[in-house]
């Protein structure tokens, strides 16, 4: 099902669902937010470093990943389109990122907010900073 998705977004370009591009696409698909180094060590062996790159840069003017920014750094992770829309939690300490639950009652709110203020949203990103349950367990 997520592949037929994958395959009808890339047929709209042009573009065929090559082998790397559908690795790829496995290596994030229900994973949370994963860095490019991290990435590119799960695809050792399958896919070359360049290809890597050039298909997520592909990916993301597409639509398929979201890239979300952690200070000066970043992961990459897979749209709304395939996962549902949901909110992240990022560890400071140990720089792991966890997928929040979806939580309707925070949509609602964050829509009923923006409204107050005559606004339309489409879309919002919020990501929660702090230690995870592992590391505030730990003496720093
Ligand atoms: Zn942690
Ligand atoms: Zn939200």
């Amino acid at each position: 099902m997520h592949h037929d998705s994958l395959h009808a977004l890339l047929v709209k370009e042009k573009l065929s669902l090559t082998r790397p591009r559908r690795i790829i696409f496995d290596l994030l698909l229900h994973k949370d937010p994963q860095s490019m180094q991290v990435l590119i060590s799960r695809a050792a062996n399958k896919v070359d470093r360049a290809t890597i790159y050039r298909t997520i840069e592909l990916f993301e003017r597409l639509g398929i990943v979201h890239r979300l920014n952690i200070g000066w750094k970043y992961k990459i992770e897979l749209s709304d389109l395939f996962v549902g829309h949901h909110h992240h939690f990022h560890c400071n300490q140990c720089g792991a990122t966890h997928t929040l639950q979806a939580n309707p009652m925070l949509e609602t709110m964050i829509d009923t907010v923006a409204a107050k203020e005559n606004f339309s949203p489409r879309s919002h990103q919020l990501e929660i900073h702090g230690l995870c349950g592992q590391c505030a367990g730990q003496p720093a």
